[in-house]
Protein backbone atom coordinates (compact mmCIF):
# COMPACT_ATOMS: atom_id res chain seq x y z
CA UNK A 1 0.00 0.00 0.00
CA UNK A 2 1.55 3.43 -0.79
CA UNK A 3 2.23 5.39 2.41
CA UNK A 4 2.71 8.75 4.06
CA UNK A 5 5.61 9.26 6.12
CA UNK A 6 5.63 12.06 8.66
CA UNK A 7 8.82 13.87 9.32
CA UNK A 8 9.66 17.27 11.47
CA UNK A 9 11.76 19.06 14.18
CA UNK A 10 12.45 17.17 17.30
CA UNK A 11 9.55 18.60 19.88
CA UNK A 12 7.16 19.30 16.94
CA UNK A 13 3.99 16.98 18.35
CA UNK A 14 5.12 13.61 15.69
CA UNK A 15 4.60 11.43 18.43
CA UNK A 16 1.86 12.72 19.99
CA UNK A 17 0.30 12.92 16.42
CA UNK A 18 1.37 9.48 15.57
CA UNK A 19 0.05 7.75 18.56
CA UNK A 20 -3.55 9.29 17.87
CA UNK A 21 -3.15 7.98 14.52
CA UNK A 22 -2.45 4.23 15.97
CA UNK A 23 -5.18 4.36 18.44
CA UNK A 24 -7.48 5.66 15.46
CA UNK A 25 -5.97 2.79 13.90
CA UNK A 26 -8.50 0.08 12.00
CA UNK A 27 -9.59 -3.10 14.02
CA UNK A 28 -7.53 -5.62 12.96
CA UNK A 29 -10.35 -8.01 13.56
CA UNK A 30 -11.97 -5.92 10.23
CA UNK A 31 -8.65 -6.77 8.60
CA UNK A 32 -7.49 -10.34 9.19
CA UNK A 33 -4.98 -9.86 6.21
CA UNK A 34 -3.46 -7.04 7.93
CA UNK A 35 -0.20 -6.53 9.95
CA UNK A 36 0.52 -4.57 12.53
CA UNK A 37 3.87 -2.98 12.19
CA UNK A 38 4.92 -0.28 14.93
CA UNK A 39 5.80 2.57 12.98
CA UNK A 40 2.77 1.96 10.75
CA UNK A 41 -0.19 3.77 11.37
CA UNK A 42 -3.12 2.41 9.11
CA UNK A 43 -6.13 5.14 9.54
CA UNK A 44 -9.34 4.66 8.53
CA UNK A 45 -10.74 7.10 5.60
CA UNK A 46 -13.96 8.70 7.16
CA UNK A 47 -16.39 8.13 4.70
CA UNK A 48 -20.26 8.61 5.60
CA UNK A 49 -21.68 7.20 2.16
CA UNK A 50 -20.55 3.56 3.84
CA UNK A 51 -23.29 4.13 6.88
CA UNK A 52 -25.58 5.22 4.52
CA UNK A 53 -24.70 2.22 1.76
CA UNK A 54 -25.03 0.21 4.77
CA UNK A 55 -28.51 0.68 5.89
CA UNK A 56 -29.64 0.60 2.73
CA UNK A 57 -28.15 -2.90 2.33
CA UNK A 58 -28.93 -4.01 5.46
CA UNK A 59 -25.18 -5.07 5.58
CA UNK A 60 -23.37 -6.47 9.06
CA UNK A 61 -20.31 -4.28 8.43
CA UNK A 62 -18.43 -1.33 7.42
CA UNK A 63 -15.26 -1.83 5.60
CA UNK A 64 -13.48 1.87 4.83
CA UNK A 65 -10.92 2.30 2.91
CA UNK A 66 -7.55 3.18 4.79
CA UNK A 67 -4.78 5.22 4.63
CA UNK A 68 -0.98 4.70 5.79
CA UNK A 69 0.96 6.53 8.09
CA UNK A 70 4.53 5.76 8.90
CA UNK A 71 6.57 7.48 11.57
CA UNK A 72 9.73 8.93 10.44
CA UNK A 73 12.45 9.92 13.24
CA UNK A 74 12.78 13.42 13.86
CA UNK A 75 14.43 14.54 11.20
CA UNK A 76 17.67 17.07 12.72
CA UNK A 77 19.12 20.16 10.86
CA UNK A 78 22.46 18.70 8.95
CA UNK A 79 20.61 15.46 8.68
CA UNK A 80 21.78 15.59 4.94
CA UNK A 81 25.46 15.17 6.29
CA UNK A 82 25.19 12.65 7.91
CA UNK A 83 24.87 14.81 11.31
CA UNK A 84 21.73 13.63 12.39
CA UNK A 85 19.84 10.54 12.04
CA UNK A 86 21.64 10.48 8.17
CA UNK A 87 21.30 7.22 5.66
CA UNK A 88 18.63 5.32 7.51
CA UNK A 89 16.37 8.23 7.78
CA UNK A 90 16.71 9.34 4.32
CA UNK A 91 16.57 5.67 2.93
CA UNK A 92 12.71 5.96 4.86
CA UNK A 93 11.77 8.96 3.31
CA UNK A 94 12.80 7.22 -0.14
CA UNK A 95 10.23 4.68 1.08
CA UNK A 96 7.12 6.83 1.42
CA UNK A 97 5.07 7.86 -1.39
CA UNK A 98 4.36 11.36 0.40
CA UNK A 99 5.59 13.50 3.06
CA UNK A 100 3.81 14.97 5.90
CA UNK A 101 5.81 17.17 7.58
CA UNK A 102 4.38 18.54 11.10
CA UNK A 103 5.08 21.67 12.18
CA UNK A 104 4.79 23.28 15.69
CA UNK A 105 2.39 26.08 16.24
CA UNK A 106 1.55 25.97 19.74
CA UNK A 107 3.35 28.29 21.61
CA UNK A 108 3.68 25.69 24.81
CA UNK A 109 7.01 27.81 27.34
CA UNK A 110 7.15 23.85 29.00
CA UNK A 111 7.95 22.58 25.77
CA UNK A 112 11.77 23.55 24.24
CA UNK A 113 11.80 24.26 21.07
CA UNK A 114 15.03 23.25 19.44
CA UNK A 115 16.27 26.37 17.48
CA UNK A 116 14.59 28.63 20.94
CA UNK A 117 11.87 30.21 19.25
CA UNK A 118 8.75 28.94 17.24
CA UNK A 119 8.73 29.83 13.88
CA UNK A 120 6.82 27.57 11.33
CA UNK A 121 8.72 29.36 8.42
CA UNK A 122 11.82 28.45 9.44
CA UNK A 123 11.00 24.85 10.59
CA UNK A 124 9.71 23.98 6.99
CA UNK A 125 12.72 25.90 5.99
CA UNK A 126 15.62 23.75 8.07
CA UNK A 127 13.81 20.44 6.94
CA UNK A 128 13.44 21.63 2.67
CA UNK A 129 16.77 22.40 2.91
CA UNK A 130 17.96 19.22 4.16
CA UNK A 131 15.54 17.11 1.45
CA UNK A 132 17.29 19.52 -1.11
CA UNK A 133 20.80 18.69 -0.23
CA UNK A 134 20.28 14.86 0.14
CA UNK A 135 18.61 15.39 -3.71
CA UNK A 136 21.58 17.45 -4.82
CA UNK A 137 23.61 14.81 -3.54
CA UNK A 138 22.01 11.82 -5.01
CA UNK A 139 21.64 14.00 -8.88
CA UNK A 140 25.66 14.21 -8.41
CA UNK A 141 25.97 10.87 -8.31
CA UNK A 142 23.52 10.24 -10.44
CA UNK A 143 24.42 12.40 -13.54
CA UNK A 144 28.35 11.33 -14.42
CA UNK A 145 26.63 8.13 -14.11
CA UNK A 146 23.75 8.83 -16.21
CA UNK A 147 25.95 10.52 -18.73
CA UNK A 148 28.52 7.41 -19.11
CA UNK A 149 25.38 4.82 -19.65
CA UNK A 150 23.68 7.41 -22.30
CA UNK A 151 27.04 6.92 -24.49
CA UNK A 152 27.10 3.46 -23.97
CA UNK A 153 23.74 3.21 -25.09
CA UNK A 154 22.64 1.68 -22.12
CA UNK A 155 20.32 4.37 -20.52
CA UNK A 156 17.61 6.80 -21.70
CA UNK A 157 18.76 10.15 -23.06
CA UNK A 158 15.57 11.28 -21.22
CA UNK A 159 16.58 10.17 -17.45
CA UNK A 160 19.89 12.03 -18.06
CA UNK A 161 17.98 15.17 -19.45
CA UNK A 162 15.35 15.00 -15.91
CA UNK A 163 18.21 14.66 -13.58
CA UNK A 164 20.08 17.77 -15.17
CA UNK A 165 16.84 19.83 -15.12
CA UNK A 166 16.00 18.80 -11.66
CA UNK A 167 19.63 19.47 -10.33
CA UNK A 168 18.99 23.10 -12.09
CA UNK A 169 15.67 23.79 -9.93
CA UNK A 170 17.28 22.29 -6.89
CA UNK A 171 20.25 24.54 -6.80
CA UNK A 172 17.82 27.69 -7.06
CA UNK A 173 16.75 26.06 -3.08
CA UNK A 174 13.23 25.02 -4.55
CA UNK A 175 12.03 21.71 -4.06
CA UNK A 176 10.75 19.61 -7.11
CA UNK A 177 7.45 19.77 -6.02
CA UNK A 178 7.10 23.69 -5.13
CA UNK A 179 8.51 24.61 -8.71
CA UNK A 180 5.59 22.88 -10.10
CA UNK A 181 7.97 21.73 -13.21
CA UNK A 182 6.08 18.59 -14.87
CA UNK A 183 9.91 17.02 -15.83
CA UNK A 184 9.19 13.29 -17.84
CA UNK A 185 11.19 10.40 -16.07
CA UNK A 186 11.52 12.45 -12.65
CA UNK A 187 9.64 9.57 -10.92
CA UNK A 188 12.43 7.11 -11.65
CA UNK A 189 15.12 9.28 -10.68
CA UNK A 190 13.72 8.75 -6.52
CA UNK A 191 14.16 12.13 -5.42
CA UNK A 192 12.54 13.23 -2.28
CA UNK A 193 11.78 16.85 -3.18
CA UNK A 194 9.67 15.84 -5.72
CA UNK A 195 7.24 13.86 -4.00
CA UNK A 196 3.79 15.76 -2.76
CA UNK A 197 4.09 17.08 0.55
CA UNK A 198 1.32 17.85 3.08
CA UNK A 199 1.86 20.13 5.75
CA UNK A 200 0.47 20.01 9.54
CA UNK A 201 0.79 22.79 11.64
CA UNK A 202 0.43 21.29 15.22
CA UNK A 203 -1.85 24.61 16.79
CA UNK A 204 -3.26 25.03 20.10
CA UNK A 205 -6.77 26.60 20.70
CA UNK A 206 -5.80 30.44 19.93
CA UNK A 207 -3.84 29.23 16.62
CA UNK A 208 -6.96 27.06 15.46
CA UNK A 209 -9.24 30.26 15.73
CA UNK A 210 -6.27 32.80 14.07
CA UNK A 211 -7.59 32.81 10.18
CA UNK A 212 -5.12 35.29 9.32
CA UNK A 213 -2.35 33.51 10.97
CA UNK A 214 -3.76 30.09 9.00
CA UNK A 215 -4.03 32.13 5.74
CA UNK A 216 -0.67 32.98 5.78
CA UNK A 217 0.88 29.51 6.25
CA UNK A 218 -1.12 28.02 4.00
CA UNK A 219 -0.03 30.61 1.19
CA UNK A 220 3.94 29.87 2.35
CA UNK A 221 3.25 26.48 1.59
CA UNK A 222 0.70 26.48 -1.44
CA UNK A 223 0.34 24.04 -3.48
CA UNK A 224 0.49 21.55 -1.14
CA UNK A 225 -2.01 21.32 1.72
CA UNK A 226 -1.61 22.62 5.16
CA UNK A 227 -4.08 21.16 7.98
CA UNK A 228 -4.53 22.93 11.06
CA UNK A 229 -5.16 20.77 14.07
CA UNK A 230 -4.10 20.28 17.91
CA UNK A 231 -1.96 16.88 18.20
CA UNK A 232 -2.99 16.92 22.03
CA UNK A 233 -6.47 17.35 21.27
CA UNK A 234 -6.89 15.11 18.80
CA UNK A 235 -5.09 12.18 21.07
CA UNK A 236 -7.59 12.57 23.68
CA UNK A 237 -10.34 12.82 21.48
CA UNK A 238 -9.62 9.56 19.39
CA UNK A 239 -9.87 7.82 23.27
CA UNK A 240 -13.51 8.80 23.33
CA UNK A 241 -16.70 6.62 21.83
CA UNK A 242 -17.84 8.17 18.77
CA UNK A 243 -21.05 10.27 20.63
CA UNK A 244 -18.91 11.67 22.90
CA UNK A 245 -16.18 12.98 20.38
CA UNK A 246 -18.35 14.57 18.17
CA UNK A 247 -19.54 16.09 21.05
CA UNK A 248 -16.18 17.85 22.28
CA UNK A 249 -15.38 18.37 18.45
CA UNK A 250 -18.77 20.83 18.26
CA UNK A 251 -18.01 22.35 21.95
CA UNK A 252 -14.33 22.91 20.27
CA UNK A 253 -16.57 24.93 16.92
CA UNK A 254 -15.11 22.08 14.42
CA UNK A 255 -16.82 20.24 11.91
CA UNK A 256 -14.10 17.33 11.94
CA UNK A 257 -11.78 15.96 13.64
CA UNK A 258 -8.09 16.91 12.06
CA UNK A 259 -7.11 12.98 12.19
CA UNK A 260 -9.96 12.93 9.84
CA UNK A 261 -8.84 15.99 7.60
CA UNK A 262 -5.38 14.25 7.40
CA UNK A 263 -6.56 11.28 6.50
CA UNK A 264 -8.85 12.56 3.39
CA UNK A 265 -6.42 15.17 2.32
CA UNK A 266 -3.33 12.16 2.26
CA UNK A 267 -5.46 9.70 0.40
CA UNK A 268 -5.84 12.61 -2.15
CA UNK A 269 -2.35 13.32 -1.92
CA UNK A 270 -1.27 9.99 -2.87
CA UNK A 271 -3.55 9.97 -6.20
CA UNK A 272 -5.83 7.73 -4.85
CA UNK A 273 -10.13 7.42 -4.83
CA UNK A 274 -12.58 4.68 -3.60
CA UNK A 275 -15.13 3.21 -5.09
CA UNK A 276 -18.25 1.15 -2.93
CA UNK A 277 -19.54 -2.06 -3.22
CA UNK A 278 -22.22 -2.89 -0.87
CA UNK A 279 -24.29 -5.75 -0.20
CA UNK A 280 -26.47 -7.95 3.38
CA UNK A 281 -22.44 -9.08 4.58
CA UNK A 282 -20.88 -5.49 4.33
CA UNK A 283 -20.40 -2.08 2.43
CA UNK A 284 -17.56 -1.25 1.40
CA UNK A 285 -14.56 1.24 -0.29
CA UNK A 286 -11.96 0.00 -2.32
CA UNK A 287 -9.11 1.85 -3.47
CA UNK A 288 -7.66 2.55 -6.42
CA UNK A 289 -5.38 4.67 -8.32
CA UNK A 290 -7.36 8.35 -9.92
CA UNK A 291 -7.76 7.23 -13.42
CA UNK A 292 -8.06 3.37 -13.21
CA UNK A 293 -10.10 1.51 -15.19
CA UNK A 294 -13.49 -0.96 -14.39
CA UNK A 295 -10.92 -4.25 -15.09
CA UNK A 296 -8.33 -2.78 -12.62
CA UNK A 297 -10.66 -2.10 -10.43
CA UNK A 298 -12.52 -5.89 -10.18
CA UNK A 299 -8.42 -6.23 -10.34
CA UNK A 300 -7.96 -5.09 -6.25
CA UNK A 301 -11.01 -7.32 -5.07
CA UNK A 302 -9.73 -10.72 -7.02
CA UNK A 303 -7.26 -10.85 -9.33
CA UNK A 304 -9.55 -13.21 -11.39
CA UNK A 305 -11.99 -10.78 -11.34
CA UNK A 306 -9.87 -8.31 -13.33
CA UNK A 307 -8.68 -11.39 -16.03
CA UNK A 308 -12.38 -12.51 -16.51
CA UNK A 309 -13.76 -8.98 -16.48
CA UNK A 310 -16.92 -8.96 -18.55
CA UNK A 311 -18.44 -6.00 -17.83
CA UNK A 312 -19.42 -3.59 -14.50
CA UNK A 313 -23.00 -2.58 -13.38
CA UNK A 314 -22.34 1.18 -12.06
CA UNK A 315 -25.14 3.33 -9.93
CA UNK A 316 -23.35 6.44 -8.96
CA UNK A 317 -23.87 7.02 -5.20
CA UNK A 318 -26.26 10.11 -5.20
CA UNK A 319 -28.11 8.22 -8.02
CA UNK A 320 -28.47 5.05 -5.79
CA UNK A 321 -29.78 6.97 -2.79
CA UNK A 322 -32.00 9.12 -4.55
CA UNK A 323 -33.74 5.64 -6.33
CA UNK A 324 -33.74 4.20 -2.61
CA UNK A 325 -32.47 0.70 -3.87
CA UNK A 326 -30.74 -1.00 -6.91
CA UNK A 327 -33.95 -2.02 -8.33
CA UNK A 328 -35.41 1.16 -8.24
CA UNK A 329 -32.09 2.84 -10.04
CA UNK A 330 -32.35 -0.20 -12.62
CA UNK A 331 -35.92 0.81 -13.35
CA UNK A 332 -35.17 4.24 -13.29
CA UNK A 333 -32.46 3.91 -15.85
CA UNK A 334 -29.61 5.07 -13.78
CA UNK A 335 -27.90 1.68 -13.51
CA UNK A 336 -25.08 1.63 -16.44
CA UNK A 337 -23.50 -1.21 -17.84
CA UNK A 338 -19.79 -0.20 -18.06
CA UNK A 339 -17.21 -2.27 -20.47
CA UNK A 340 -13.41 -2.64 -20.11
CA UNK A 341 -12.29 0.81 -21.04
CA UNK A 342 -14.63 2.47 -18.43
CA UNK A 343 -12.80 4.89 -16.23
CA UNK A 344 -13.72 4.62 -12.40
CA UNK A 345 -15.56 8.02 -11.01
CA UNK A 346 -15.36 8.24 -7.29
CA UNK A 347 -18.29 6.90 -5.08
CA UNK A 348 -19.40 4.69 -8.15
CA UNK A 349 -21.10 1.32 -6.73
CA UNK A 350 -20.19 -0.88 -8.94
CA UNK A 351 -21.37 -4.98 -8.89
CA UNK A 352 -18.57 -6.69 -11.82
CA UNK A 353 -19.55 -9.22 -13.62
CA UNK A 354 -16.78 -11.77 -14.62
CA UNK A 355 -16.02 -15.41 -16.17
CA UNK A 356 -14.28 -17.67 -13.82
P1 LIG B 1 8.15 14.90 18.64
O1 LIG B 1 9.52 15.03 19.18
O2 LIG B 1 7.97 15.74 17.42
O3 LIG B 1 7.69 13.50 18.45
O4 LIG B 1 7.18 15.59 19.71
P2 LIG B 1 6.25 14.94 20.84
O5 LIG B 1 4.99 14.44 20.24
O6 LIG B 1 7.03 14.02 21.68
O7 LIG B 1 5.89 16.25 21.64
C1 LIG B 1 6.88 17.00 22.33
C2 LIG B 1 6.24 17.65 23.53
O8 LIG B 1 5.26 18.59 23.10
C3 LIG B 1 5.50 16.65 24.42
O9 LIG B 1 5.71 17.06 25.76
C4 LIG B 1 4.06 16.84 24.05
O10 LIG B 1 3.19 16.56 25.11
C5 LIG B 1 3.99 18.30 23.66
N1 LIG B 1 2.95 18.54 22.65
C6 LIG B 1 2.72 17.87 21.50
N2 LIG B 1 1.68 18.40 20.83
C7 LIG B 1 1.27 19.44 21.58
C8 LIG B 1 0.23 20.41 21.42
O11 LIG B 1 -0.55 20.39 20.46
N3 LIG B 1 0.13 21.36 22.40
C9 LIG B 1 0.96 21.39 23.48
N4 LIG B 1 0.80 22.34 24.40
N5 LIG B 1 1.93 20.50 23.66
C10 LIG B 1 2.09 19.55 22.72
Amino acid sequence: ALTIGIVGLPNVGKSTLFNALTRAQVLAANYPFATIEPNVGVVPLPDPRLETLAELFGSERILPATVSFVDIAGIVKGASEGEGLGNKFLANIREADAICQVTRVFADPDVVHVSGAVNPKDDIEIIATELILADLQTLEKAIPRLEKEVRAKKADPGLLAAAQEAFAILETGQTLAQSGKKIEHLDELQLMTSKPFIYVFNTDDAGLADTAMQDELRALVAPADAIFLDAKFESELVELEPDEAREMLADNGQEEAGLDQLARVGFHTLGLQSYLTAGPKESRAWTIHRGWTAPQAAGVIHTDFQKGFIKAEVISFDDLVAAGSVAAARAAGKARIEGKDYVMADGDVVEFRFNV
